[in-house]
């Protein structure tokens, strides 16, 4: 293990190894402080690109990103060789020389594995990508590597928690309406939405059993251990990581 560098957990995935960093670990100062591994946040590009070797040299693979843009778009990596930068909101391989991360803080990191074709994915799930049928999408990438979604491994990471995520009522009502079990209420008894049941929902619906996905995470909000929006709008972002093992 690198020094210093303090991961929240790995998650159990046969054939895969998934991680989700901390704010623990990096070179980032101020608002940033810690491991920040975003480079739109407003922090220090030597600091980011340091972190990310941090990162990289940890997990003892190459590190792919994307430019992530709350859309329902996965990027499925080609065969061999290097990797464009990509706009998308997933990233979907099995090849077994990287590691795919997705960067968040709130939103739901959402890793995913089927031992049986080695095909792994990382998906970054806000509101928005969840609605829009970003884990839908992911599972089908996944499908035309020759993954089963039987057979797929879900560990869904540290993110806001429903009891936290308060929205108005018509964006509650709204998300309702296309995935029901999004529907929550915050702690103090206001409209919330619950993205993780929600992620849920998505997920056995597009034919991943329930029994195979771990959604016991962390609260980013609460636990400050985590980078969170909602805490301070001027923060940076932790990730999620898998690969193949
Ligand atoms: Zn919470």
């Amino acid at each position: 293990m690198t020094p210093g560098l303090d991961l929240a957990r790995a998650s159990r995935h046969r054939g895969a190894r998934a991680l989700f960093t901390t704010v623990r670990g990096g070179v980032s100062t101020g608002e940033h402080a810690g491991l920040n591994l975003a480079r739109h946040v407003g922090d220090e590009p030597a600091a980011v690109a340091r972190n990310r070797e941090l990162l990289a040299a940890h997990v003892g693979l190459p590190l792919v990103f994307v430019e992530q843009v709350h859309s329902a778009d996965v990027h499925t990596l080609p065969v061999t060789g290097d990797v464009p930068l990509r706009t998308a909101d997933a990233l979907v391989t099995d090849r077994t020389d990287v590691a795919l991360a997705i960067m968040v803080a709130d939103c739901l990191p959402v890793l995913l594995s089927d031992p049986i074709s080695g095909v792994i994915a990382a998906a970054h799930a806000g509101r928005r990508g969840l609605l829009d049928g970003i884990l839908q999408q992911t599972v089908h990438a996944m499908g035309e590597l020759g993954a089963q979604p039987a057979d797929l491994e879900v560990t869904i990471g540290p993110s806001i928690c429903g009891h936290c995520y308060e929205v108005p009522a018509a964006m509650r009502e709204d998300a309702a309406g296309r995935l029901g079990a999004t529907a929550a209420t915050t702690s103090w008894g206001t409209p919330a939405l619950d993205l993780r049941a929600g992620a849920v929902q998505a997920l056995v619906s597009a034919g991943v059993p329930g029994e195979g996905i771990d959604a016991a995470a962390p609260c980013t909000l609460e636990d400050e251990r985590f980078y969170s929006y909602r805490r301070s709008s001027r923060t940076g972002r932790f990730a999620g990581v898998i690969h193949r093992a």
